[in-house]
């Protein structure tokens, strides 16, 4: 938009006066941060509302990302980017005598999802609007996001997150647009006068779905559209139930959208979770088929104004919520609802990993949705009679969507829908091969790939500025919408002036990390080392326990020999463990015991040291990434999806240290061996050990010193305070087989890292690898992924063409 400094200024000096009756003398920093957060919106209402009309007019095809999760971290910067007011706006503010930087902190991160997969939905609505695919984001307004994590005596504790404690400028409460979900209750059918089956209710609970709307807006277009967020309350005719019953009942509906991830480990934990999935579809629906209505088309021709796609498998009861609208309110025969809904609905499928596939119990689900359940029922009874016609009875009991008791989400969702993508290609290759074999083979064209990606204007353009000037010097400002274009860097890899900026950018971003580190941690940290950084949720798939027991092999050696000749290193750590993932949380511990340990021992001074940042999200990402020089991406293969930190390193320019898992085998093929690290099995090799029952992890503790020594340290008082997490890490090694293979993996990771402190030596090399992985890096701009997703799932218009 077109805004010059002086009416910038004019209108944040209004605002705040019409806000807070008061001048930015008087006015504190919140103050300072809701006025220019309300500012934005108010530039943005317009186009808002010219998007939203001109979709109606086209009669475009809309798509809605049904997530779960959303984490967006916060927004004031990427808006003003995206608006195109950033530097206009820093220059005013400075002349008013405020600093953007500080207000930007004063926002608190929008935490409302736990890693990867609810980042994705974040950088997907950021690339849909930019290239103005007619896209929405639908979830939950949870009142508490992810926990904030705290360390107390190295141990991870939980804190409650409420994130919205000073208010939320970017939403918008439309109470107007609210629809009632019901859960509970008896239902019968009965025959209308026309013969069509009509439900009938009876003590059911109503809950009010009260959507919460905030703007999503394009870069440097006119698109702003709708990540629409449903709150839980009190239907308002309920205002006359008795004052006590009527708090409590409050209370109980309120609870629905009040906590990301409820402890699961409990049957009433485990109910508000199918409650809060049933809650955001069934509202997500009704809204859609609300809005569609008004365009007066018939029902029959939802597929070609509407597609809905379901990210993993949390949303999976838009199947039969969709079938149960299109029935029993919309008076559907059974036939053409279900042709509807498939074309309507796709899924993307974010894990291989067993324990994360869902389902729920029957009597669960016909007790909390009754009508929902009768569908389920009969979607799965109609699967099997067609499927009886041409697969044997094995075959349809392994597929179908409801067996041994339960609810297979899964399933569920891959039979309602027309497209099932993984998200990385060797993900896809594996599904179809193993985790789907079934379905890919009665559903062959319904699979496909669509590689994960990540929006490169926040992870780059935004969070790494001097970056952003400098490549912005070498290949002019497209690339912001056009990220391919950073393969025009690749000339330059030879170019000493060029990789000697980079070298200068890389060490500005190190010394602004450092300076935070030891304002959070009082930890001094030498920034010519090695800056070597996994941050990432805490699994014992992506083995942030391999990482620990090899920086503990090099301070073995440094103690041994003092004058080891080992390049300097910062080992720097970030994440979250789940709650009740006891594990993990020992891992965790490990490494904060293992960190005071090695900082404090003056034998090893400034060559070593370990940096475990508390409480990792998507700011502190965005600080880490741009200061890293490697990229720890060491998961067990085949047992990462995608990974999509790994692309925000490589665009940042640091080296990936990876096994061939995910993405990173894309990333290999993309920048070639020599600008990639790689160590480990492969994922045929894993498969192959399941199938042999082969691996004996003892053999390679017995074998190896190095490890043996490292292993022993862990149980016999080496690292202070650590008896109880160092027995039972020891132990899941060595007596319980090692699931992750980390001992099979040892020795080829410690060679790929002595191959790193190698090449770290010769600075200009290092940095033709940095150049290499940035210029190539564009293809995993989410722009690109959102525009695939457009054109071979969803079929809805964008401006931008795909090649
Ligand atoms: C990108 C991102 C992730 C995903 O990281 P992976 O290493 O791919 O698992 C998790 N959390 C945050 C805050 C992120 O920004």
């Amino acid at each position: 938009m077109e805004l010059t400094k002086e009416q910038f200024k004019a209108d944040f000096e209004r605002m705040l006066s019409d806000y807070f009756t008061m001048d930015v003398e008087k006015s504190d920093l919140t103050e300072q941060y809701v006025t220019l957060g309300k500012l934005i919106g108010s530039y943005a209402a317009k186009e808002w509302r010219n998007t939203n009309q001109r979709y109606l007019e086209k009669g475009e095809k809309q798509v809605y990302y049904f997530s779960m999760e959303f984490l967006l971290g916060r927004m004031l910067k990427s808006n003003l980017f995206n608006l195109g007011i950033l530097d206009t706006v820093r220059a005013g503010l400075k002349e008013m005598g405020m600093d953007l930087e500080a207000l930007e902190q004063v926002e608190l991160d929008a935490g409302l999802g736990n890693g990867g997969l609810g980042r994705l939905a974040a950088c997907f609505i950021d690339s849909m609007a930019t290239h103005a695919i007619p896209g929405h984001g639908n979830g939950i307004r949870f009142k508490y996001g992810l926990f904030r994590q705290k360390f107390v005596n190295g141990y991870q504790v939980e804190l409650p997150e409420n994130w919205l404690r000073n208010g939320n400028v970017w939403e918008t409460r439309r109470l107007n647009k609210a629809v009632n979900v019901r859960f509970y209750g008896n239902v019968r059918l009965e025959k209308d006068a026309s013969g069509h089956f009509v439900p009938h209710y009876e003590n059911e609970e109503i809950v009010l779905a009260v959507p919460y709307d905030t703007p999503v807006i394009g870069y440097g277009d006119n698109t702003v559209n709708t990540l629409r967020l449903w709150s839980a309350e009190m239907p308002l005719e309920d205002a006359n139930t008795e004052y006590h019953a009527f708090i409590q009942q409050q209370s109980r509906i309120e609870s629905i959208s009040e906590v990301l991830y409820p402890d699961d480990s409990n049957y009433e934990g485990r109910l508000l979770r199918l409650k809060q999935e049933y809650f955001f579809v069934s509202a997500g629906i009704q809204s859609i088929i609300r809005t569609y209505k008004k365009r007066g088309l018939p029902m029959s021709n939802l597929a070609e104004k509407v597609a809905i796609h379901i990210n993993d498998t949390h949303p999976a009861l838009c199947v039969p919520e969709l079938m149960r609208i299109l029935m029993d309110e919309e008076g559907m025969d059974w036939e053409p609802a279900w042709d509807v809904t498939v074309k309507v609905l796709s899924y993307t499928n974010h894990t291989i990993m067993s324990e994360a596939l869902e389902s729920w119990p029957t009597d669960m689900m016909a007790q909390l949705l009754p009508r929902i359940y009768q569908i389920i029922c009969e979607i799965d009874r109609r699967y099997a009679e067609d499927m009886a016609r041409l697969y044997d009875w094995d075959m349809i009991e392994r597929t179908r969507v409801i067996s041994g008791g339960s609810v297979k989400m899964a399933h569920l969702a891959i039979i309602g829908s027309h497209s099932i993508n993984g998200v990385a290609k060797l993900h896809t290759n594996i599904l179809k091969e193993k985790v789907l074999r079934d379905f890919y083979h009665i559903f062959p064209s319904r699979f496909n790939n669509k590689t994960n990606g990540i929006t490169h204007r926040r992870w780059l353009l935004l969070s790494n500025e001097p970056l952003r000037s400098f490549i912005d010097s070498k290949i002019g400002k497209e690339w912001a919408t056009k990220p391919t274009d950073l393969k025009m860097l690749e000339p330059f890899r030879r170019d000493e002036n060029v990789l000697r900026q980079l070298a200068e950018i890389k060490q500005i971003n190190k010394q602004r990390l450092a300076d935070y580190i030891r304002k959070r941690t009082g930890l001094a940290v030498w920034t010519d080392a090695i800056f070597d950084v996994q941050v990432k949720r805490f699994h014992a798939y992506k083995r942030q326990l391999l990482n620990l027991l090899h920086i503990l092999s090099l301070y073995f050696k440094l103690k041994d020999d003092p004058g080891a000749d080992i390049y300097p290193r910062v080992f720097i750590f970030g994440g979250k463990a789940a709650p009740s993932y006891t594990y993990a949380k020992e891992i965790i511990k490990l490494i904060n015991a293992a960190a005071d340990l090695i900082n404090h021992d003056p034998a090893v001074r400034d060559m070593l040291k370990i940096v475990f940042i508390e409480n990792y999200g998507v700011s502190l990402a965005e600080r880490i990434i741009p200061a890293a020089d490697v990229s720890e991406q060491i998961s067990l293969a085949s047992k990462e999806a995608s990974g999509t930190s790994n692309m925000k390193f490589m665009l940042n320019g640091a080296v990936t240290l990876a096994t061939l898992d995910g993405a990173n085998v894309e990333i290999r093929d993309l920048v070639g061996e020599d600008n990639i690290i790689l160590f480990g099995l492969t994922d045929q090799e894993v498969f192959q050990y399941y199938h042999d029952r082969s691996y004996h992890s003892y053999d390679y503790y017995k074998k190896n010193p190095v490890l043996h020594r490292v292993l022993d340290a862990l149980i016999d008082g080496s690292i202070p305070g650590v008896q109880a997490e160092g027995r039972d890490i020891f132990d899941s090694l060595i007596k319980y087989g090692d699931e992750f293979f980390v001992l099979r993996d040892f020795e080829d990771y410690a060679l790929a890292q002595k191959k790193v402190d190698m090449l770290y030596r010769d600075p200009l090399k290092w940095q033709e690898m940095a150049l290499i992985n940035i210029a190539n890096a564009g293809v995993f701009s989410s722009d690109y992924t959102v525009l695939r997703y457009a054109a071979e799932i969803w079929n809805v218009n964008s401006k931008t063409r795909l090649f």
